[in-house]
């Protein structure tokens, strides 16, 4: 994914891009019912994969992601699908942010979603967590 700061006074001013790696925990119990074929799981790895792709890594994926009010920002979105216009400055902070209240509301009850951590790099990220 790529993404620019507009009005950042250093190189992340220029569009740019990562190689994202996200963290996802959720916090539980596992099944208990040894009849559930989820006996023992707090939460199926396939389930949240498919929340996570389905509400973050498909529409972020191969995009730019521009402040709402970044120079030709509407011109890039009529120009190429893939512009995502961010209501915040799209830091890897403000990202993970969104991406906490994105999931949050999209995991089924019986699990919390623990903390998120976004890598940037290898050693730069900014993580989240529900306290
Ligand atoms: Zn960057």
């Amino acid at each position: 994914m790529a993404h620019a700061l507009s009005g950042y006074d250093g190189q992340c001013a220029h569009i740019h891009g990562h190689t994202y790696i996200l963290y996802v925990t959720v916090q539980g119990r596992p099944e208990t019912d040894p009849a559930s074929p989820k006996y023992g799981m707090v939460l199926d790895f396939s389930e949240l994969k498919q929340t996570v792709h389905r509400l973050i890594i498909d529409r972020l994926d191969h995009a730019l992601l521009l402040r709402y009010d970044a120079p030709l920002a509407k011109e890039l979105q009529a120009a190429y699908k893939k512009i995502v216009q961010t209501p915040y400055q799209p830091t890897c902070e403000n990202m993970v942010l969104d991406f906490a209240a994105i999931l949050q509301s999209a995991l089924p009850g019986h699990v919390v979603l623990h903390s998120i951590r976004l890598h940037e790099t290898a050693t730069s990220y900014a993580e989240w967590v529900n306290e």
